[in-house]
Protein backbone atom coordinates (compact mmCIF):
# COMPACT_ATOMS: atom_id res chain seq x y z
CA UNK A 1 0.00 0.00 0.00
CA UNK A 2 1.99 3.37 -1.35
CA UNK A 3 2.14 6.46 1.28
CA UNK A 4 4.39 9.39 0.74
CA UNK A 5 4.93 11.65 3.72
CA UNK A 6 6.83 14.89 4.09
CA UNK A 7 7.79 15.70 7.62
CA UNK A 8 9.29 18.52 8.82
CA UNK A 9 11.27 18.77 5.66
CA UNK A 10 13.42 22.08 4.61
CA UNK A 11 15.37 22.54 1.50
CA UNK A 12 17.90 25.52 -0.12
CA UNK A 13 19.41 25.04 -3.11
CA UNK A 14 22.39 26.33 -2.27
CA UNK A 15 24.01 25.75 1.57
CA UNK A 16 23.52 28.57 3.95
CA UNK A 17 21.13 30.31 1.35
CA UNK A 18 17.75 31.43 2.56
CA UNK A 19 15.30 28.03 2.45
CA UNK A 20 13.16 27.49 -0.42
CA UNK A 21 11.02 25.00 1.65
CA UNK A 22 10.60 25.11 5.65
CA UNK A 23 8.92 22.58 8.06
CA UNK A 24 6.62 21.09 5.15
CA UNK A 25 4.80 18.31 6.48
CA UNK A 26 2.22 16.25 4.02
CA UNK A 27 0.39 12.95 3.26
CA UNK A 28 -0.64 11.44 0.43
CA UNK A 29 -1.84 8.00 0.74
CA UNK A 30 -2.79 5.56 -2.00
CA UNK A 31 -5.17 6.10 -4.88
CA UNK A 32 -5.69 10.12 -3.95
CA UNK A 33 -5.16 12.93 -6.20
CA UNK A 34 -3.64 15.99 -4.48
CA UNK A 35 -3.27 18.84 -6.72
CA UNK A 36 -0.18 21.71 -5.45
CA UNK A 37 -1.12 25.12 -6.17
CA UNK A 38 0.46 28.34 -5.07
CA UNK A 39 2.32 31.48 -6.80
CA UNK A 40 5.45 30.72 -8.94
CA UNK A 41 8.32 29.82 -7.53
CA UNK A 42 6.69 29.44 -4.32
CA UNK A 43 8.98 25.73 -4.11
CA UNK A 44 6.17 23.42 -5.96
CA UNK A 45 8.98 22.06 -8.35
CA UNK A 46 11.33 21.52 -6.25
CA UNK A 47 8.87 19.30 -3.95
CA UNK A 48 9.01 16.76 -7.18
CA UNK A 49 12.35 17.20 -6.95
CA UNK A 50 12.89 16.03 -3.80
CA UNK A 51 10.40 13.22 -4.01
CA UNK A 52 12.25 11.79 -7.02
CA UNK A 53 15.72 12.32 -5.12
CA UNK A 54 17.09 14.73 -7.98
CA UNK A 55 17.67 17.27 -4.75
CA UNK A 56 18.06 15.95 -1.44
CA UNK A 57 16.22 17.32 1.16
CA UNK A 58 18.55 19.53 4.15
CA UNK A 59 16.18 18.62 7.63
CA UNK A 60 13.15 16.35 8.25
CA UNK A 61 11.81 13.17 6.53
CA UNK A 62 10.89 12.04 3.28
CA UNK A 63 9.39 8.90 3.60
CA UNK A 64 8.10 6.36 1.01
CA UNK A 65 6.27 3.87 1.91
CA UNK A 66 7.23 4.14 5.56
CA UNK A 67 10.82 3.95 4.18
CA UNK A 68 12.90 6.66 4.38
CA UNK A 69 15.85 5.48 1.90
CA UNK A 70 15.89 3.92 -1.31
CA UNK A 71 15.91 4.54 -4.71
CA UNK A 72 12.91 6.95 -4.63
CA UNK A 73 13.03 7.75 -9.09
CA UNK A 74 11.90 3.87 -8.77
CA UNK A 75 8.48 4.35 -7.65
CA UNK A 76 7.35 7.28 -9.43
CA UNK A 77 6.12 8.04 -13.25
CA UNK A 78 7.46 11.65 -13.31
CA UNK A 79 6.69 14.63 -15.72
CA UNK A 80 9.19 17.38 -14.89
CA UNK A 81 8.00 20.78 -16.99
CA UNK A 82 10.99 20.63 -19.56
CA UNK A 83 10.20 17.59 -21.50
CA UNK A 84 12.49 14.48 -21.09
CA UNK A 85 11.98 13.21 -24.68
CA UNK A 86 14.67 11.25 -26.13
CA UNK A 87 15.27 13.33 -29.81
CA UNK A 88 16.38 10.94 -31.72
CA UNK A 89 13.35 8.70 -31.24
CA UNK A 90 10.28 8.93 -32.69
CA UNK A 91 7.13 10.49 -31.55
CA UNK A 92 6.36 6.64 -31.55
CA UNK A 93 9.52 4.69 -30.33
CA UNK A 94 9.74 7.62 -27.46
CA UNK A 95 5.57 7.03 -26.24
CA UNK A 96 5.60 3.03 -27.08
CA UNK A 97 9.09 2.47 -24.66
CA UNK A 98 7.47 2.61 -21.51
CA UNK A 99 5.30 -0.26 -22.60
CA UNK A 100 7.89 -2.64 -24.41
CA UNK A 101 9.70 -1.99 -20.94
CA UNK A 102 7.00 -3.71 -19.38
CA UNK A 103 6.94 -6.69 -21.42
CA UNK A 104 4.31 -5.65 -24.37
CA UNK A 105 5.50 -6.56 -27.94
CA UNK A 106 6.66 -4.00 -30.26
CA UNK A 107 3.71 -4.39 -32.34
CA UNK A 108 1.08 -4.17 -29.19
CA UNK A 109 3.27 -1.31 -27.78
CA UNK A 110 3.17 0.86 -31.06
CA UNK A 111 -0.49 -0.16 -32.06
CA UNK A 112 -1.62 1.16 -28.39
CA UNK A 113 0.03 4.37 -28.80
CA UNK A 114 -0.84 5.15 -32.20
CA UNK A 115 -4.65 4.93 -30.99
CA UNK A 116 -4.00 6.91 -27.76
CA UNK A 117 -2.13 9.49 -30.95
CA UNK A 118 -5.45 9.49 -32.69
CA UNK A 119 -7.55 10.37 -29.66
CA UNK A 120 -5.96 13.21 -28.46
CA UNK A 121 -5.42 15.16 -31.88
CA UNK A 122 -1.64 13.77 -32.56
CA UNK A 123 -2.94 11.43 -35.72
CA UNK A 124 0.18 10.94 -38.30
CA UNK A 125 2.40 12.41 -35.97
CA UNK A 126 4.14 9.16 -34.83
CA UNK A 127 7.42 8.90 -37.19
CA UNK A 128 7.69 12.65 -36.75
CA UNK A 129 11.00 13.50 -34.08
CA UNK A 130 10.26 15.91 -30.89
CA UNK A 131 12.14 19.00 -32.78
CA UNK A 132 9.48 19.03 -35.44
CA UNK A 133 7.04 19.52 -32.81
CA UNK A 134 4.89 22.29 -31.02
CA UNK A 135 5.30 22.63 -27.25
CA UNK A 136 1.77 21.67 -27.14
CA UNK A 137 2.59 18.18 -28.82
CA UNK A 138 5.39 17.65 -27.35
CA UNK A 139 3.37 18.18 -23.39
CA UNK A 140 0.83 15.26 -24.40
CA UNK A 141 3.26 12.90 -25.78
CA UNK A 142 5.55 13.24 -22.56
CA UNK A 143 2.17 12.71 -20.51
CA UNK A 144 1.22 9.85 -22.15
CA UNK A 145 5.20 8.48 -22.07
CA UNK A 146 4.46 8.99 -17.88
CA UNK A 147 0.83 7.37 -17.64
CA UNK A 148 2.06 4.38 -19.95
CA UNK A 149 5.07 3.86 -17.70
CA UNK A 150 2.75 1.71 -15.48
CA UNK A 151 4.18 3.60 -12.45
CA UNK A 152 1.22 3.69 -9.56
CA UNK A 153 2.59 7.05 -8.83
CA UNK A 154 2.59 9.79 -10.64
CA UNK A 155 4.33 13.47 -9.86
CA UNK A 156 3.11 15.65 -13.04
CA UNK A 157 4.01 19.47 -13.09
CA UNK A 158 1.70 21.50 -14.79
CA UNK A 159 0.99 18.90 -17.56
CA UNK A 160 -1.90 20.10 -19.49
CA UNK A 161 -0.18 24.25 -19.58
CA UNK A 162 0.40 24.21 -23.38
CA UNK A 163 -2.68 22.74 -24.04
CA UNK A 164 -6.10 24.46 -25.92
CA UNK A 165 -9.48 23.82 -23.60
CA UNK A 166 -11.00 20.63 -25.66
CA UNK A 167 -7.41 18.88 -25.87
CA UNK A 168 -6.81 19.65 -21.97
CA UNK A 169 -10.70 18.17 -21.56
CA UNK A 170 -9.90 14.92 -23.21
CA UNK A 171 -6.30 14.31 -21.46
CA UNK A 172 -8.14 15.35 -18.05
CA UNK A 173 -10.79 12.54 -18.39
CA UNK A 174 -8.43 10.27 -19.29
CA UNK A 175 -6.18 10.59 -16.87
CA UNK A 176 -9.08 10.24 -14.20
CA UNK A 177 -10.16 7.07 -15.98
CA UNK A 178 -6.32 5.55 -15.92
CA UNK A 179 -6.33 7.04 -11.99
CA UNK A 180 -9.51 5.03 -11.53
CA UNK A 181 -8.84 2.04 -13.31
CA UNK A 182 -5.07 1.55 -11.64
CA UNK A 183 -5.88 3.25 -8.10
CA UNK A 184 -2.81 5.60 -9.04
CA UNK A 185 -1.86 8.15 -6.74
CA UNK A 186 -1.29 11.44 -8.48
CA UNK A 187 0.46 14.63 -7.18
CA UNK A 188 -0.62 17.14 -9.55
CA UNK A 189 0.84 20.33 -10.10
CA UNK A 190 -1.63 24.10 -11.69
CA UNK A 191 -1.85 27.09 -12.02
CA UNK A 192 -5.06 26.57 -12.50
CA UNK A 193 -7.46 26.46 -9.58
CA UNK A 194 -10.52 24.81 -11.75
CA UNK A 195 -8.45 22.44 -12.67
CA UNK A 196 -7.06 21.74 -9.26
CA UNK A 197 -11.24 21.51 -8.04
CA UNK A 198 -12.25 19.47 -11.27
CA UNK A 199 -9.26 16.78 -10.75
CA UNK A 200 -8.21 16.56 -6.90
CA UNK A 201 -9.55 14.87 -3.53
CA UNK A 202 -7.65 17.09 -2.24
CA UNK A 203 -5.55 20.29 -2.94
CA UNK A 204 -2.46 21.96 -1.22
CA UNK A 205 -1.96 25.65 -1.57
CA UNK A 206 1.44 27.66 -1.03
CA UNK A 207 0.84 30.73 0.87
CA UNK A 208 3.34 33.22 0.88
CA UNK A 209 1.36 35.87 3.62
CA UNK A 210 2.13 36.03 6.61
CA UNK A 211 4.96 32.90 6.47
CA UNK A 212 5.15 30.49 3.52
CA UNK A 213 3.74 27.37 4.13
CA UNK A 214 1.52 24.57 2.97
CA UNK A 215 -2.50 24.76 3.87
CA UNK A 216 -4.34 21.62 2.81
CA UNK A 217 -7.98 21.71 1.75
CA UNK A 218 -10.51 19.01 1.25
CA UNK A 219 -12.70 19.14 -1.97
CA UNK A 220 -16.03 19.31 -0.53
CA UNK A 221 -17.97 18.35 -3.58
CA UNK A 222 -15.96 15.99 -5.43
CA UNK A 223 -15.74 15.05 -9.06
CA UNK A 224 -19.14 15.40 -11.39
P1 LIG B 1 7.48 26.72 -8.54
O1 LIG B 1 7.47 25.35 -9.11
O2 LIG B 1 6.51 26.91 -7.42
O3 LIG B 1 7.36 27.80 -9.56
P2 LIG B 1 10.27 26.11 -8.00
O4 LIG B 1 10.22 24.94 -7.10
O5 LIG B 1 10.59 25.89 -9.44
O6 LIG B 1 8.90 26.94 -7.84
O7 LIG B 1 11.33 27.15 -7.44
C1 LIG B 1 11.33 27.61 -6.09
C2 LIG B 1 12.45 28.61 -5.92
O8 LIG B 1 13.69 27.96 -6.11
C3 LIG B 1 12.43 29.76 -6.91
O9 LIG B 1 12.79 30.93 -6.24
C4 LIG B 1 13.46 29.38 -7.92
O10 LIG B 1 14.04 30.53 -8.49
C5 LIG B 1 14.47 28.60 -7.10
N1 LIG B 1 15.17 27.56 -7.90
C6 LIG B 1 14.58 26.61 -8.65
N2 LIG B 1 15.50 25.80 -9.22
C7 LIG B 1 16.69 26.24 -8.80
C8 LIG B 1 18.05 25.82 -9.03
N3 LIG B 1 18.33 24.76 -9.79
N4 LIG B 1 19.02 26.53 -8.43
C9 LIG B 1 18.76 27.58 -7.63
N5 LIG B 1 17.51 28.03 -7.38
C10 LIG B 1 16.50 27.38 -7.95
P1 LIG C 1 -6.95 1.85 -22.38
O1 LIG C 1 -6.10 3.08 -22.57
O2 LIG C 1 -7.69 1.48 -23.63
O3 LIG C 1 -7.82 1.95 -21.13
P2 LIG C 1 -5.59 -0.16 -20.85
O4 LIG C 1 -5.45 0.83 -19.73
O5 LIG C 1 -6.57 -1.28 -20.72
O6 LIG C 1 -5.93 0.64 -22.19
O7 LIG C 1 -4.17 -0.77 -21.22
C1 LIG C 1 -3.59 -1.73 -20.43
C2 LIG C 1 -2.07 -1.49 -20.41
O8 LIG C 1 -1.81 -0.30 -19.69
C3 LIG C 1 -1.31 -2.57 -19.71
O9 LIG C 1 -0.70 -3.40 -20.66
C4 LIG C 1 -0.24 -1.86 -18.89
O10 LIG C 1 1.04 -2.06 -19.41
C5 LIG C 1 -0.53 -0.40 -19.06
N1 LIG C 1 -0.58 0.40 -17.83
C6 LIG C 1 -0.68 1.74 -17.83
N2 LIG C 1 -0.69 2.22 -16.60
C7 LIG C 1 -0.56 1.18 -15.75
C8 LIG C 1 -0.49 1.02 -14.32
N3 LIG C 1 -0.52 2.08 -13.51
N4 LIG C 1 -0.40 -0.21 -13.80
C9 LIG C 1 -0.34 -1.26 -14.60
N5 LIG C 1 -0.40 -1.20 -15.94
C10 LIG C 1 -0.51 0.01 -16.53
Amino acid sequence: KFSLEFEDVSFSYHHGEKAILEGLSFLVNEGEFVSIIGPSGSGKSTIFKLITGLEDHSGGKIAINGEVYGNRLGHVGYMPQQDLLMPWRTVLENAALPLEIQGATKTDARERVVKLLDQFGLKGVENKYPSDLSGGMKQRISFLRTVLSGSNVLLLDEPFSALDAITRLAMQEWLLDQWEKWKLSILFITHDVDEALFLSDRIFIFTEQPVRKFVEVTVPLGRP
